[in-house]
């Protein structure tokens, strides 16, 4: 008897220590609802996740009048707000979580790597893009005001909303958000759905190898929501490592020593990864990046 209460003391113990409950009681699945933006908006997605006890927000959109829309879809529901939880610091993502929490005392949630890209990068995003989106460039900008760490959960609705630090990838520190029982993540810009994909930050070494780490994390029956485009199965993570090995492959070939491309390479690469994945929009972010990711496969020529 004492043997099998000790062996399960240790089950329990071994269980308890992985990052991940093995046995959580599945919860009642909330309603998750996708609000889009239009291609003005560069097609950001901001999901709400619907609980008995209010709303639960994910990403905060870009433009003004794509987080007016997002604050007008809470209020239709007429459930409190509870907290809006970001994915990752790229202005898309978080540029509307002012307008959706004005007025009310919610926090903005996101993993302390993920805060300090905010900070860090905030005026000098503002610089560049304000200009382009005028009027519809949010201010003032809401910067996260609770901060968690790696596997930490945050209970919301009665769900365990779960963060998980990834680092490097799509952005300079990505996080994604999982909820506790449920075969859900919200993984933000780890993958693209139907467009192409924001490859500025240049680290689509670090991206690959985080892809690969996120094939293991979720089960098979997983739904993800990105970041852009429709939500899918775990087949989006394969679609996304083809996408950037095959980018790779034609930027090394047109920069083999990590200079600029140039209007006529990026022409090139723009008509070669149409040609490889038919059907993706988006595709000014393919000349966006080019330059930074040849930079980044010149340093480490693998
Ligand atoms: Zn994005």
């Amino acid at each position: 008897m004492r043997t099998t209460t000790i062996f399960l003391t240790s089950l329990l113990a071994a269980l308890l220590a992985c990052g991940e409950p093995r046995s959580v009681p599945r919860p009642a699945a909330p309603r998750i609802e996708q609000i889009a933006s239009p291609a003005e908006g560069i097609f950001a997605n901001a999901y709400l996740i619907e609980t008995t006890d209010g709303v639960v927000v994910v990403d905060a959109m870009l433009r003004v009048s794509d987080a007016d829309a997002l604050r007008a879809r809470i209020a239709a529901l007429g459930k409190p707000l509870l907290g809006v939880l970001l994915t990752h610091g790229h202005p898309d993502h978080y540029n509307g979580a002012a307008i959706v929490t004005a007025g009310r005392d919610v926090p903005v949630i996101a993993t302390r790597e993920v805060d300090r890209v905010i900070r860090a990068d905030d005026a000098a995003k503002e610089k560049q893009w304000k200009p382009m989106f005028g009027d519809q460039w949010p201010a003032p900008r809401a910067f996260p005001s609770r901060l968690v760490g790696d596997g930490e959960v945050v209970r919301l609705g009665g769900l365990s909303f779960r963060a998980h630090v990834v680092g490097p990838a799509e952005s300079h520190s990505d996080s994604y958000w999982t909820i506790d029982g449920l075969p859900v993540a919200f993984v933000g810009d780890l993958v693209f759905s139907g467009t192409h994909s924001y490859i500025t930050d240049g680290h689509t070494t670090a991206w690959l190898a985080a892809l690969e780490r996120l094939a293991m994390a979720f089960p098979a029956e997983v739904t993800l929501y990105p970041g852009h485009g429709k939500p899918g199965g775990a087949e989006l993570i394969g679609a996304e490592r083809r996408y950037l090995e095959r980018l790779r492959v034609v930027v090394r070939r047109l920069s083999p020593n990590g200079a600029p491309l140039g209007d006529a390479a990026k022409a090139e690469l723009v008509a070669e990864l149409a040609r490889l994945e038919p059907g993706l929009t988006l595709d000014f972010l393919v000349g966006l990046g080019a330059d930074a990711v040849a930079r980044e496969l010149a340093a480490d020529p693998r």
